[in-house]
């Protein structure tokens, strides 16, 4: 059995994993990187980078869709399958590649295998032929990530019953699909699919979409969806799911007259009723670990498990389960380990993006959180229709919206639906993180035309002072920003 000692081991080589294996290299810790599956975890392989790039096509079907608008004679676009798996495939083994030659030029080791504890310094490493390795090490990362949550009442079989990794694999684009849970996942595979031609009804037990985010955000990006032919059913559950022979039939509660329980046939169903943190094959008592009721493991702000010299980074710390959070904890985690006694993550904001078409982005707290937590809220608002940047590019329909504090004018929260969403709210991570007031994002000279000025419009309209809309009435006079 091969042995090896480093300063470092991760456990897990997704966006939070390699991360940290990357700043080790840097720092010129010894470091081994392990994985039992590809480089790049669920982001790289099942989750962000492929997703994209199936919603992408999605977005150019839509342009096709909408050429003659704009003066443009195009044939339909039809999708070929093999085609579009193709590309997606390529993205990601491009992005994989780019990791491993990163793991290279950083002197990171990777190895395949499944980790487990053997004690709070050591693991064992089995490989896919059953052979065993042992890695010792100073401090150990844990950066095993998440999985869809399984209902087990409907097993999924990977056809009829799916979850997102086999809607990433697009093998068959159904006629009808039903997507349970109007999350993050849910949305996107809902836009995905039928761009590609199905129909698809995403039933949510909650009384909005992407629940947390700001309402009138939820209802924008619900009505948006609608147009494009998603039907979707709030406050509404998926009570019982069964296979047959062409497909599901599922138990709609409450979905037809009279609140009665409907009935309704589908080629395929997706679940996506969330992600769980994935801590099974680690043996985490060896090490002296446990999780919390929810699974997920704790940790301080310097990324440190109650064990000091084991650390813990991305989704299986907790919410938000976003790749962006993971990243960072990952360096943070290296740079703990490299002596940084500074080093803490100890974010003001956390983004969140969602592909659908348009894109929503928001930062920081909504109205409705906002409100809860006290603040007398200053809101300001910029529908898209006023964007000539917007205009031009014939994407008119969206909302960009500011929450400020109506005491002092910080910024609390940008929630944008729009094109390039998931771009533009980098201007409001910035602005929270540094303090910036409404007035702050107002008077910034934003380039024209672009639809960053949307940001600057809507800053403005909360003033009552915005140029391309008609303002509502000032709560407080003109130039009373303070
Ligand atoms: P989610 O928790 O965001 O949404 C699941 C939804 O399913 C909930 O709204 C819930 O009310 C609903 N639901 C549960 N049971 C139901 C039932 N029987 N009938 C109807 N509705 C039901 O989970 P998700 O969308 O699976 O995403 C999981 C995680 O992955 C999220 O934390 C997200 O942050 C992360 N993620 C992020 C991105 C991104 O940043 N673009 C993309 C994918 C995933």
């Amino acid at each position: 059995m091969a042995e090896h000692q480093v300063d470092a081991v991760v456990i897990g080589a997704g966006p939070g994993g390699y991360h940290a294996a990357i700043r080790l290299g840097q720092l010129g810790k010894s470091v081994i990187c392990v994985d039992r599956d590809e480089v790049g975890g669920v982001c790289l392989n099942w989750g962000c980078i492929p997703t994209k790039a199936l919603l992408h096509v999605g977005e150019v079907i839509r342009h096709i869709d909408h050429a003659e608008a704009i003066g443009l004679k195009v044939p339909k676009a039809t999708v070929d399958r093999a085609g579009v798996e193709k590309f997606k495939n390529d993205v990601v083994a491009s992005n994989v590649g780019g990791v491993k030659t990163l793991f290279k030029a950083n002197n990171v080791q990777f190895m395949y295998g499944e980790a487990s504890f053997v004690s709070p310094n050591e693991i064992a490493l089995k490989g896919k032929d059953g052979s065993s390795e042992r890695i010792r090490a100073a401090h150990i990362v844990i950066a095993t990530g998440s999985a869809p949550i399984d209902i087990k009442a409907w097993p999924r079989d990977g056809k009829r019953i799916i979850n997102s990794d086999d809607a990433v694999g697009i093998k068959q684009i159904p006629k009808t699909m039903l997507v349970i849970g109007g999350g993050v996942i849910g949305l996107e595979f809902a836009t995905v699919y039928t761009r590609m031609g199905a129909q698809v009804l995403v039933v949510e037990a909650l009384p909005q979409i992407l629940t947390g985010s700001d309402l009138e955000i939820s209802k924008t990006l619900g009505r948006i969806l609608k147009k494009q032919g998603v039907e979707i059913m709030l406050d509404t559950k998926v009570a019982a799911l069964e296979t047959t022979a062409k497909g599901v039939k599922a138990t709609i509660a409450g979905a037809g007259t009279g609140g009665k329980d409907e009935t309704r046939e589908f080629e395929m169903a997706l679940v996506a009723v969330g992600r769980r943190p994935v801590t099974d094959a680690l043996n985490l008592a060896a090490a002296g670990l446990a999780v919390d009721e929810k699974g997920f493991l704790a940790v301080d702000a310097r990324m440190r498990t109650k064990v000091a010299h084991i650390y813990a980074i991305g989704d299986v710390t907790g919410q938000p389960l976003l790749a962006h959070r993971a990243m960072k904890q990952g360096v943070i985690a290296a740079e703990v380990i490299g002596g940084d006694t500074s080093a803490a993550f100890d974010p003001i904001a956390i983004p969140n993006c969602v592909y659908t078409d348009p894109e929503v982005a928001t930062v920081g707290l909504s109205e409705e959180e906002a409100k809860a937590k006290g603040y007398e809220v200053r809101i300001g608002k910029f529908p898209l229709a006023a964007s000539g940047r917007a205009r031009t590019m014939n994407e008119s329909d969206g909302l960009i919206k500011l929450v400020g504090d109506a005491k002092t004018d910080l910024l609390l929260g940008m929630h944008i639906v729009a094109p390039q969403a998931e771009s533009l709210i980098g201007e409001g991570v910035i602005a929270l993180e540094m303090g910036a007031t409404l007035e702050d994002i107002g008077l910034s000279i934003h380039p024209h035309p672009t639809l960053t000025e949307g940001i600057m419009d809507a800053a403005e309209a909360a003033h009552g002072k915005a140029i391309h809309i008609v303002n509502p009435k000032p709560k407080a006079p003109v130039g009373a920003a303070k």
